[in-house]
């Protein structure tokens, strides 16, 4: 059987095509640049690789540009895209209602429309693109949506709400959704798997931390709460987003310097964060390398981030009485040693001991263990991977 995951934004659609018998990637890659020059990354599981510029005007173009590499010359994978059994739609923001992976309906694609506001650059795309695969590909293909906030709507309502006038929880839905739901969730069932335990038995943290970056405490595979809120900038400090913030001082800021609210929307998500703290980059691999070479203020927002963690690691394993398991993914979490020995400093009075070999070791995709033998709390680094768990979901959803 053939899934084919689709991740839309507002002007890009990443795309990755299985053959779920093996888990095999026939080909992926993505559309970026969609309504400006328009570029297309795309791969194949013989080694076809191609990587160009072509006109994107829309999503529509992107996809049919998408369908062509698939099945025609070189890059072929599929002989039409009859051969594509079933179809996952990744989404970022399914509101309240929209929770659990559901198939694809005009009446799911209409609440996501509806709720775009709680995501707007990525709502309407990611509708509008369910809305073309309903229409090109026949009924007998299956199509399936599962959301990033999915796995959040189990927080207790301690832990999502704010301590706003309640009226705007019930008349806005304004409270903590949280996000990387689809991430959170792969990994924890990946740590338990690892463990050889079942994880309903599990209390275990999970630490997404990549240009975007959030923490969820997750108790018998339930997520009770997670760093990010109502939006995605929310937490820890980020490449480019601030974490938590006092809001107080976005309102001295705004008033001080006159700015208005898209501006500051701008700066909290765009230039803060490390880059904001450091003046040098959002890139880890930049901070490092000017940590090597002396440079304070990239050592700094470095401070700022491991602190942060262990302040939320701390505060979750807590929340839920005890801790089974850390578990570090995505882009820095499988790959800075370094973040990852600091966010687990001064914790081993608290159970928590990396072996630093093991940690060193830990890089690129690999997927391992890096607690020492006397760790309580076994940690964990484990590759993300959101578009086989979506897969894997609609294929559930499938046979259900
Ligand atoms: P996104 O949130 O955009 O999906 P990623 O999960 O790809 O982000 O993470 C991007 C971050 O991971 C960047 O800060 C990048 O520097 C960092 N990163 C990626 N590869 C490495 C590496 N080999 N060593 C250290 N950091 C890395």
């Amino acid at each position: 059987m053939n899934v084919f995951v689709l991740n839309a934004g507002s002007s890009s659609l990443k795309y990755r095509l299985y053959r779920m018998e093996d888990q095999l990637v026939l080909a992926e890659g993505g559309t970026e640049r969609i309504g400006l020059d328009g570029r297309i990354k795309y791969t194949n599981h013989r080694g076809f690789s191609v990587k160009t510029d072509c006109p994107l005007p829309d999503h529509e173009a992107a996809f049919n540009e998408i369908i062509k590499y698939l099945t025609t010359g070189e890059s072929k994978v599929i002989d039409s895209p009859a051969e594509i059994n079933a179809i996952g739609h990744r989404v970022v923001h399914g509101g309240v209602r929209l929770v659990y992976p559901t198939e694809v309906t005009m009446d799911v694609i209409e609440e996501i429309e509806r709720n775009r506001d709680f995501a707007p650059l990525h709502s309407m795309a990611q509708a509008g693109v369910m809305r073309l695969c309903l229409k090109m590909f026949p009924a007998s293909t299956f199509e399936a949506v599962v959301f990033d906030t999915g796995f959040h709507q189990t927080m207790p309502p301690e832990a999502y709400l704010f301590g706003l006038p309640y009226h705007y929880f019930k008349d806005y839905g304004i409270r903590r959704y949280g996000f990387h739901g689809i991430s959170h969730n792969y990994v924890s069932e990946r740590a338990a798997k690892l463990l050889g335990r079942d994880i309903h038995d599990l209390k275990m943290i999970t630490c997404h931390l990549g240009n975007g970056s959030s923490i969820c405490a997750v108790d018998g595979g339930r997520s009770i709460d997670c760093s990010m809120g109502f939006g995605p900038v929310d937490g820890i400090v980020m490449g480019t987003r601030t974490g938590q913030v006092d809001p107080t001082a976005l309102i001295y800021i705004a008033k001080k310097d006159h700015m208005t609210i898209d501006e500051i929307s701008d700066m909290i998500s765009k230039q803060s964060g490390v880059l904001g703290i450091s003046g040098i980059s959002s890139d880890d691999r930049d901070i490092e390398n000017a940590m090597e070479h002396g440079n304070e203020q990239a050592a700094l927002a470095r401070r700022v981030q491991s602190y942060q963690i262990r302040k939320y690691i701390g505060s979750y394993a807590f929340a839920m009485g005890d801790l089974d398991a850390l578990v570090f993914t995505a882009g820095l979490g499988e790959n800075s040693a370094s973040l990852r020995a600091a966010s687990v400093e001064k914790m081993e009075h608290y159970g928590i001991k990396i072996d630093p070999e093991k940690n060193e070791k830990m890089i690129r995709g690999k997927e391992g263990e890096i607690s020492a033998p006397d760790s309580a709390v076994r940690v964990l680094v484990i590759p993300t991977n959101e578009e086989l768990k979506i897969a894997m979901d609609t294929v559930a959803l499938m046979h259900r």
